[in-house]
């Protein structure tokens, strides 16, 4: 199972939230056929996206979304509160060659544009409210540095964040994917920041530590070295798609009578892929006679 952890070290001054999200992101790629660096890429924000949401209260729904001019073209990535997560990547086939450390190249792959927080929120009460939307012009596209510089000019939280995902050459292709997101909040202090800094910069890479058998705690542990950590909550996360044969309907009511009646006349029925999970919704002549009859 796939784990978040989140809490407080150094007298509640650093917030340290760490997951370990492997299977999910194996769950998101194989629903794609994502090439590597896409792979990485995507998981890198789901990831960042299940981090980031463990920090903010009261919402529905929290998108990171990259527009960006490299072959991928964008990724989209969202996470609700109880530890949901889905995504996709614009252009999944595309790929790039290594960087020059052999790594992927998330950041060539992503190239440059700009990097948004989409938070949504009263969906229970049936409201509209107009989602809060923040957003920075992308830094490296190695998502983790993008993050981090989101989190430092938007919300003004100075933030490490590390993001990571190992592929191998045969299934499942996820071999370890996970992050740990580690926030300054007032009152911290240059020594605390300094040991911590200090410690990631010692540390094994993260995916390694994943692929080792590492949980969340261990990760937590790996970043801040002798600091006592007070865990505040955990949950598990996941990918699951929202998507339903209702909402397919509702897409397409929403395209208007004319077109529906075109799907009628011309195809006598309608075929909806969800672009984030790929299932595929049949909606039958009668259903879309409905929808006809009901927009006329
Ligand atoms: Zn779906």
């Amino acid at each position: 199972m796939d784990r978040l952890i989140h809490g407080t070290a150094a007298n509640d001054t650093v917030r340290v939230v760490a997951a370990v999200g492997t299977k999910t992101v194996e769950d998101v790629v194989a629903r794609h056929g994502l090439s590597p660096t896409a792979t990485a890429a995507l998981g890198r924000t789901l990831i960042g996206a299940a981090l980031l949401g463990a920090t903010q209260k009261d919402f529905d729904r929290l998108t990171i979304k990259i527009e960006s001019d490299g072959p991928i073209g964008g990724v989209v990535a969202e996470a609700r509160p109880d530890g949901a997560l889905r995504g996709y990547v614009k252009n999944a086939f595309a790929e790039v060659p290594p960087n020059g450390n052999g790594k992927f190249d998330v950041g060539g792959a992503v190239g440059s544009g700009m990097f948004f927080v989409i938070r949504e929120s009263g969906f229970a009460l049936g409201l509209h409210n107009a989602p809060y939307i923040g957003s920075v012009p992308i830094q490296t596209g190695e998502i983790g540095d993008d993050l981090a510089f989101y989190l430092a000019k938007s919300e003004q939280i100075p933030s490490a964040v590390l993001l990571g995902v190992l592929l191998k050459n045969s299934a499942p292709y996820v071999a370890a994917a996970g992050g740990v997101l580690v926030q300054m909040l007032p009152g911290a202090n240059e020594h605390i920041i300094t040991m911590i800094e200090d410690t990631i910069s010692h540390a094994p890479h993260l995916t390694t530590v994943i692929d080792g058998g590492a949980g969340p705690d261990e990760l937590v542990e790996m970043v801040l070295g002798e600091i006592e950590f007070k865990k505040l909550g955990e949950k598990e996360i996941r990918f699951e798609c929202t998507c339903s044969q209702e909402k397919a309907l509702t897409m397409i009511e929403a395209l208007g009578a004319a077109d529906a009646r075109e799907m009628l006349e011309e195809d006598g029925g309608a075929s909806m892929a969800c672009g984030f999970c790929g299932a595929d919704y049949q909606v039958s002549k009668e259903e879309l006679a409905a929808i006809v009859a009901r927009l006329s």
